[in-house]
């Protein structure tokens, strides 16, 4: 039986579509950030990161590596052992207590990441509470989609960022139905932020719980960078927030916070929680310096906007369409998978700059794109060479510059 046809077969029909992925082989440099060396052959040596989601570029923060380096020292490489057995330890505590302040909650879990803490969240809620039913914004994340799918219970989607349609879909549902409405803050593919205020008000009104993903915003939104419900003053209305160690705040690991008794449930019945061997103390180590220190500091924040905005006005200077959002995402919408891994890998080759091609099944057929991150640390002279280079391969490769 010749198994590894049965594979290319599949790999091919990817190829032709141009939905293959190609990672490329980077080697951050720290200090540099997003400057990386760049191992594949037709690239240069030295290329600068676009698409990162080292937000703020905290995982070369001197205090965020000294710390990680003084954990491996006092506690060695691994934790040891799962949560339960042997591996809670003491950093793992103080970083969920850390993590509970930020979001103003009773107590916090952690997991080894986002996806992990999404998944295994929401399956436990939704497989364990009575009668249990998920809401679901249609544009949720693979980590929500996969851990709503193993709860096995009933699952609405609702219209994406649609107060209204959750409304209806609410209204809808047997009064003894315990319903879990699920949503993001910052969606990161388009960066469009959900009307958090209103999709509260909704579930309130239902008796709905609220689980709401911050990944993509925590650490960079609200005054201690508790997310955009913290600039919303809407922590305390939310039943469950989510979020991940391993963007902004440079580091890994994933997180649910909310009361003590949540945090207990979860800890105590989720399958992904329990049965995984736990972070290493340095990661919650550097995690928790990372976390403490964007809760005080705001110049991280400040010069990331100013970037931000700075991209977003020599783009639309330049005629480069890309879709406006409130937030620090800029799509830039190239609507074919084979010219977005095309132009992808031309800006990466003569420009040396790096931005991975977002296809299909990350983001809809007909919706490929460049999606461009700048962080604090992009300099000027970096948004001018990102600009030029666009420029230049707008006019040689005839997009339609008008994008709705
Ligand atoms: C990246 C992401 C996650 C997963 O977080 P990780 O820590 O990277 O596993 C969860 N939700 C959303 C919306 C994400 O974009």
């Amino acid at each position: 039986m010749n198994f590894d046809a049965l594979f290319t077969t599949q790999l091919n029909a990817l190829k032709e579509e141009g939905n293959y992925r190609i990672f490329a082989e980077l080697e951050r440099q720290c200090g540099a950030f997003p400057k990386a060396r760049c191992h594949d052959d037709q690239s240069p040596d030295e290329v600068t990161v676009w698409c990162s989601n080292d937000y703020l570029g905290m995982g070369q923060h001197p205090k965020v590596r000294q710390a990680m380096k003084d954990a491996i020292d006092a506690c060695g490489t691994g934790a040891g052992g799962t949560r339960n057995i042997s591996g809670t330890n003491h950093e793992h505590l103080l970083l969920e207590r850390e993590l509970a302040d930020l979001h103003g909650k009773e107590a916090a879990l952690l997991f080894t990441s986002g996806y992990v803490s999404n998944w295994a969240s929401l399956s436990t809620l939704g497989a364990r509470l009575p009668n249990a039913v998920i809401l679901s914004d249609s544009l949720n994340h693979a980590s929500m989609i996969e851990g709503m799918r193993h709860a096995r219970c009933p699952k609405v989607i609702w219209n994406h960022n649609d107060p209204d349609d959750l409304d209806r879909k609410l209204a809808a549902l047997p009064a003894n139905m315990t319903k879990i409405v699920a949503f993001e803050s910052v969606y990161s593919m388009d960066g469009d932020i959900a009307p958090i205020k209103e999709i509260v008000e909704v579930a309130e009104k239902h008796g709905a719980m609220t689980y709401l993903d911050e990944v993509h915003a925590v650490g960079l939104y609200g005054p201690r960078g508790g997310g955009v419900a913290e600039r919303e003053g809407l922590m305390d209305r939310i039943t469950l927030i989510e979020g991940t160690l391993g963007k902004a705040y440079g580091c890994m690991g994933g997180y649910v916070t909310g009361s003590a008794a949540l945090c207990d449930f979860i800890r105590s019945f989720a399958s992904g929680f329990i049965f995984t061997t736990a972070l290493p103390p340095a990661v919650a180590a550097a995690a928790r310096t990372s976390i403490a220190h964007l809760k005080t500091s705001d110049i991280e924040r400040m010069q990331h906007r100013r970037q931000v905005a700075k991209l977003r006005a020599m783009l639309d200077r330049n005629g480069i369409p890309h879709l406006e959002n409130p937030s620090h995402i800029i799509p830039v919408m190239i609507k074919d998978p084979v010219k977005c891994r095309m132009l992808a890998d031309i800006l990466m080759q003569d420009w040396g700059i790096y931005v991975q091609p977002i296809n299909y099944p990350t983001v809809p057929k007909g919706t490929e794109r460049l999606r461009f991150t700048p962080s604090p640390l992009h300099g000027d002279a970096e948004i001018e060479h990102l600009v030029e280079a666009l420029s230049v391969l707008w006019k040689q490769c005839a997009i339609a510059h008008a994008v709705a």
